[in-house]
């Protein structure tokens, strides 16, 4: 997956509409402390899904929202679009929109979908929000670091079958469903004898 484009609003220091354009090649994002460098890195985890406080830097779902300033109000939203191209090319839309009090709902392709989806589109394409190609400030001293069940977590990721554990959860949970509906079947059926 090629990410092309991110646009942000209302998303942490993005209080006006932003638009940060990848091109082939390399991209650099320069400026001093604190302008919201890592913001855009936080952008891109949470429309891939992220909900962890910790990788998000906040104490609450709803800080991700610009919280206001000494000058400007708070906002009441934060939204965020990624724009990437899939491993055929085709273009690729993803929207999380965060309200304050409402929670957050996803787009995909301009369509309404659930989280779940959004993290297999993602998986599918060996990506998302914990991959090892997103890597944040302190991130290379945590990889050399990491114990082996962590390390092969980041291998399964480039391997691109991470995708492969969320399908395998969601078949035996529906797997166990059919299980127990099976019994309560035989118990109807031996009271009908
Ligand atoms: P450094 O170079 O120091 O790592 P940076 O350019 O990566 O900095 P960030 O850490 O991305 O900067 O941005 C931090 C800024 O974002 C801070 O000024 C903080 O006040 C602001 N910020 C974070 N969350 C919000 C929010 N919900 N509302 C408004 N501003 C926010």
């Amino acid at each position: 997956m090629e990410i092309r484009k991110l646009r942000l609003s209302g998303f942490k220091s993005f209080v006006e509409p932003a638009e940060l354009r990848i091109e082939p090649g390399l991209t650099g994002v320069v400026g001093p402390n604190g302008c919201g460098k890592s913001n855009l890195l936080e952008a891109i985890r949470w429309v891939m899904g992220e909900n962890s406080p910790k990788s998000m830097r906040s104490g609450g779902m709803e800080d991700v929202i610009f919280a206001g300033t000494a000058t400007r109000p708070p906002r009441d939203f934060a939204e965020v679009v990624l724009h990437a191209a899939d491993s055929e090319g085709e273009e690729l839309n993803v929207t999380r929109r965060i309200e304050r009090g409402a929670g957050s709902a996803y787009r995909v392709n301009g369509r309404d979908v659930r989280a779940k989806d959004v993290a297999l589109v993602f998986a599918d394409a060996a990506t998302g929000a914990h991959s090892p190609a997103l890597v944040s400030q302190g991130k290379i001293a945590q990889v050399i670091a990491a114990k082996p069940e962590e390390r092969r977590m980041m291998l399964e990721e480039a391997a691109g079958i991470a995708g492969l554990h969320v399908r395998r959860r969601d078949a035996e949970n529906r797997l166990k469903a059919t299980e127990r509906n099976l019994a309560r079947l035989e118990d109807l059926m031996a009271g009908l004898d």
